[in-house]
């Protein structure tokens, strides 16, 4: 979203999950999948045996849904499928759009039994973890391993990706953090494990604010290449904060407003940063403060022109710190506008000028 994200590479073996539903879609298509001999050919020993401990979830309602449906249907199925997991790849792709959305293109209950086989390798991956013997990573993987590889790929980034606050905190028992579905699993399902569609952001972001809506409907319709992804489209550089009675993000000539609009809409973000106006303010002004007291120490003069590159100065300072400090974005723009708009009162307050 704001910030730019590196996938770690355990992500990135999620590929075989993804992988995995596809040929069990197809599978189902010609053979009984309750023969374990028809899977030990096509999977190995080592696959079949995680799918056969998690079989009711992983094996049976795929079985179970495709008893009573038809073959045309289940060729939709593993079409629709085999397009979605191909998104990532359309950003720029104004027409595209998503085939496999089971609440919106198939009876229920089919839908929800469809939906509910493909969330399920979500849940079991993350929760009871995707063996190293099945993926060929160096570990197990789950949601635990996802969030503590995801921090250290991303070396210099502290902040939630999404509004610049906390991002996951380190306790005793793990890393707390969320992974959030920026396209929601529960809307498209194709994309439960996908690696594009996975990223840790904040609890409050994922869990309190943003919850399952869906960022190509909610409030607004937007095309896919309308909306920011922190691993194929970031937005930090390319937007700034609007200060004013009423904080807005707004474009820097890149983007339409529609798309801008995904930041309110999605994560109520700027508003929850104009609630902490006040806070930026005096933090700013504290470090104005201190930047001039430096100097006076120094014993120089802080005239108009040593005042300005002070400010100057600062304003680098804000802007190499997002990211690695909570919340430096909004209080950089906070900041200029403070410049912009306040200055003569700036310079009385703290040269006497
Ligand atoms: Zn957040």
């Amino acid at each position: 979203m704001l910030h730019p994200v590196n996938r770690p590479d355990c992500i990135d073996a999620l590929w075989l999950a993804v992988y995995i539903q596809e040929e069990l879609l197809k599978l189902s298509l010609t053979l009984d999948l309750s023969d374990i001999r028809n899977l030990n050919s096509i999977f190995g020993t080592d696959t079949v045996s995680w799918l056969w401990k998690y079989k009711q979830k992983l094996i049976d309602p795929l079985k179970g849904f495709y008893s009573h449906t038809n073959s045309a249907e289940k060729n939709d199925i593993l079409t629709a499928f085999r397009h979605d997991i191909n998104y990532y790849k359309q950003y720029s792709d104004r027409t595209f759009t998503f085939y496999l959305q089971p609440k919106a293109n198939l009876p229920s209950p089919l839908a929800a039994q469809v939906g509910g086989w493909f969330e399920n390798f979500y849940d079991v991956i993350t929760q009871k973890g995707f063996p190293a013997s099945v993926s060929g990573y160096r570990c197990n993987i789950n949601a635990q391993v996802i969030n503590a590889e995801t921090l250290s790929k991303n070396d210099g980034l502290y902040v939630c990706p999404v509004c610049d606050g906390t991002w996951m905190e380190r306790t005793s028992t793990g890393i707390l953090g969320s992974i959030d579905h920026f396209l929601p699993r529960s809307i498209y399902p194709a994309l439960s494990v996908h690696p594009y569609n996975l990223l840790p952001i904040c609890t409050t972001c994922n869990e309190k604010i943003k919850k399952d809506n869906d960022p190509l409907t909610y409030l607004h319709q937007r095309k896919l290449s309308e909306t920011f992804h922190s691993y194929i489209q970031p937005a930090r550089d390319s937007v700034q904060v609007q200060i004013g009675s009423s904080w807005a993000i707004v474009d820097k000539g890149v983007y339409p407003q529609n798309q801008l609009l995904i930041f309110p809409d999605i994560f109520d973000l700027p508003g929850r940063w104009q609630q902490d106006a006040d806070e930026f303010d005096r933090s700013v002004r504290r470090r104005i403060r201190d930047s001039v007291d430096a100097k006076k120490d120094e014993g120089q003069d802080v005239d108009h022109n040593a005042f300005d590159r002070i400010l100057l100065r600062l304003d680098q300072r804000l802007y190499e710190e997002w990211g690695g400090m909570g919340n430096s974005y909004p209080a950089t723009w906070y900041f200029r506008w403070l410049c912009q708009n306040k200055k003569s009162d700036l310079l009385h307050e703290y040269t006497n000028g």
